[in-house]
């Protein structure tokens, strides 16, 4: 029954959630939890790093969210389906002409463009030409480079894999999925295809376009190993008409499977936490996706934005604006931090002085400094100065716990909340740090 308590537990149902059903013993139930396990992804892994709030919101609160397509996005599918038809059409020994990959393109965008109605915004100066003009060439290019197709063997478009990215006896079974656009076979070696319609390059995710296929390598090898020698993955940037492959051995898949195994060890640690009710399991994480996301107005760093102004009692201040006291907050401690910042120059500068001169007192029209010498030492060694102060009997006297490093340890989750609670009392503290509203500065 304790499997089943932390099974249920893993599989996202809440702390209490599970103990109601491990009190009903539920048999079903408690089955069908036993054969469920979370399935990796590549978007769900790098959703994650981007985002841990995000991860949460989008695969265990499983938040309803607005059907996105951007005609970008669109394009690419378009265009990765047109291509998913010629081959099928290869496999067949059915060799389709030019014209007929344009109109398969045509038709698939048609169709895609009525579907979405008016959820396709274009953006900037691009219209529905300019993707339409862009999706041919791409074909076109890639058409004259690869017809007539005669060496090509396919084996599968769009081909879902399901594998291990871990086993049960190697530390835990870790499952993944992932699609691969098209797997060739040429000669004794596999090729595992991906195709590309970013306009920039290099890509900015290049090196996570060569991971992802370097993991589906894994799964290729799992489903087809006895079947080739080599294995290779290609990508098609097609809007450069450039290819990037690579040849995938152990030593080029052995760091990025560690790396990715890691990934998963972290959402899963998240995972148990949420599950047992720990605040803030996945945090936010503020990055450049942010103004895209669609769960801003749930999203703690930005849902006051959506806010009206409200008025509270500000104690001497009377009753202020939660605006008004956010900018003078941020005015006090920008004033704060340049006033620093000139004592510490004028410091420097008295100091010199009086030091030339011998000087313990300088005198102003109004107020005198008074300038005391103290020394203060820094250890060469630090490890031989503790034990020298260890022999001294004076080691106590010079040990503090610096309590910001357990909250780092924490953090890097190298301690968790529960081992220290024994020894440490929690207390909430805030920081609060200010800076500038850039939405406000573009205005
Ligand atoms: S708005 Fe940004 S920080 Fe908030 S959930 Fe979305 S990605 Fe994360």
């Amino acid at each position: 029954m304790i499997t089943f308590f932390s099974c249920a537990i893993s599989v996202g149902f809440g702390y209490s959630k599970a103990y109601t059903l491990f009190k009903e013993k539920n048999l079903i139930f408690y089955l069908f939890l036993l054969f469920v396990m979370v399935v990796y992804s590549f978007s769900q892994i790098n959703l994650y790093q981007q985002c841990p709030r995000k991860y949460q919101y989008r695969y265990l609160d499983k938040l309803e969210r607005e059907f996105e397509t951007t005609p970008d996005l669109m394009l690419g599918t378009c265009v990765h389906g047109a291509l998913e038809w010629l081959y099928q059409q290869v496999n067949v020994f059915n060799i389709p002409i030019k014209a007929d990959l344009l109109g398969k393109f045509h038709e698939l965008r048609q169709n895609a463009v009525a579907e979405a109605a008016d959820k396709l915004i274009y953006k900037g100066e691009q219209h529905e030409e300019d993707y339409l003009r862009r999706g041919e060439k791409y074909l076109e290019s890639y058409y004259q480079t690869y017809a007539p197709f005669g060496e090509t063997k396919v084996i599968a478009t769009e081909l879902i894999m399901n594998f291990e990215l871990q086993s049960k006896e190697n530390g835990g079974e870790q499952k993944f999925r992932g699609i691969i656009d098209r797997l060739d076979k040429e000669g004794d070696a596999f090729v595992i295809n991906d195709y590309k319609t970013n306009k920039q390059l290099p890509p900015e995710q290049k090196e996570e376009y060569r991971e992802q296929l370097t993991l589906y390598a894994l799964g290729v090898q799992q489903k087809y190993g006895k079947y080739f020698q080599k294995i290779k993955a290609r990508l098609h940037y097609l809007h450069f008409d450039l290819r990037d492959e690579r040849e995938i051995t152990d030593a080029l898949l052995a760091p990025i499977l560690e790396k990715y195994r890691n990934a998963i060890n972290a959402i899963e640690k998240a995972r148990f936490n949420y599950n047992m009710g720990r605040e803030n399991a996945f945090p936010t994480q503020q990055n450049p996706y942010c103004k895209y996301c669609e769960y801003q107005q749930l999203c703690p760093l930005w849902k006051h934005l959506g806010c009206g102004d409200e008025l509270v009692e500000g104690g001497s201040l009377g009753a202020q604006t939660i605006k008004k006291l956010v900018d003078q907050y941020a005015k006090i401690s920008r004033e704060t931090s340049e006033l620093t910042k000139e004592k510490e120059s004028l410091k420097e500068i008295l100091i010199a002085y009086a030091d030339k001169g011998g000087f313990e007192q300088l005198f102003g029209d109004e107020n005198k400094l008074t300038i005391k010498k103290t020394d203060s030492y820094l250890a060469k060694d630090k490890a031989s100065f503790q034990e020298f102060l260890a022999e001294q009997g004076l080691l106590e006297e010079v040990m503090d716990l610096p309590y910001y490093k357990i909250n780092t340890l924490v953090k890097e989750q190298k301690l968790t909340p529960e081992q220290i609670q024994t020894y440490l009392d929690k207390k909430d503290s805030r920081r609060l740090t200010a800076s500038k509203n850039k939405s406000t500065d573009e205005d």
